[in-house]
């Protein structure tokens, strides 16, 4: 019941998405994002989980790979360190500079980024792009890694079953080898709400994060 209603809020976004594209004012969803990432300081990556379009095709596209029998590739080595969304990020923005000036028409940098997610979808792991490609991914991590609030383990309750792990699309919950306890980074989770969903000992839940 959780997933599905999780899911109606991300397709609401989607189709809020679809209608401010139709309209002509994606400026009106950059701003959206720039609040989100204010947000992010106090609440976590949200928009990451449960409002961006990219991450609500993903998802879709995801099941459809596995379905087609598709193995999803982990990050290549060349860009592990995660530095090319930086520089995605630096060229997207040139770009939308560039185009505004020069013809005064907005570079269409979100629906450029939904296709290529999509297709990227169909080769690597969720968590490739949204932790080694995504130039909006970056952004959010700068201020949902110091997230007041967040999904958080409780060390009694975890076992280490590393169900968590496996169900998480951005790498962000760990089970350490040390103690065999589930740790989430603050500055990866969408607050997408998987891991919850799927720990056999609830042990997580949403709350302030220890500092
Ligand atoms: S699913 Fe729950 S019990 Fe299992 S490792 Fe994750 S937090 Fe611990
Ligand atoms: S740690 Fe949990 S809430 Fe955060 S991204 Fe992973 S599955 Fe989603």
């Amino acid at each position: 019941m959780e997933q599905f209603k999780i899911n109606t809020i991300r397709i609401l976004f989607l189709a809020a998405f679809a209608f401010i594209m139709f309209r002509g004012t994606p400026i009106l969803w950059l701003a959206i994002f720039a609040l989100s990432m204010v947000a992010a300081v106090f609440f976590g990556r949200f928009y990451c989980g449960w409002i961006c379009p990219m991450n609500t095709m993903m998802i879709g596209t995801e099941k459809l790979a596995l379905k087609f029998g598709i193995k999803l590739k982990s990050a290549p080595k060349w860009i592990e360190s995660g530095w090319l969304a930086w520089v995605l990020l630096i060229v997207s923005a040139g770009l939308m500079i560039f185009m505004k000036k020069v013809s005064g028409k907005d570079f269409p940098v979100l629906l450029i980024w939904l296709v290529a997610s999509v297709i990227l979808t169909f080769r690597y792991k969720p968590e490739v792009f949204h932790n080694k490609i995504c130039l909006f991914g970056v952004l959010q991590g700068l201020t949902g890694r110091h997230a007041f609030s967040s999904r958080r383990v409780d060390p009694i309750k975890c076992i280490g079953c590393k169900l968590c792990e496996k169900a998480c699309p951005a790498e962000a919950i760990k089970v350490f080898k040390e103690d065999h306890k589930a740790r989430i980074d603050t500055k990866l989770c969408h607050q997408c709400y998987n891991c919850t969903l799927v720990c056999p000992k609830e042990a997580i839940d949403y709350g302030k994060v220890k500092k």
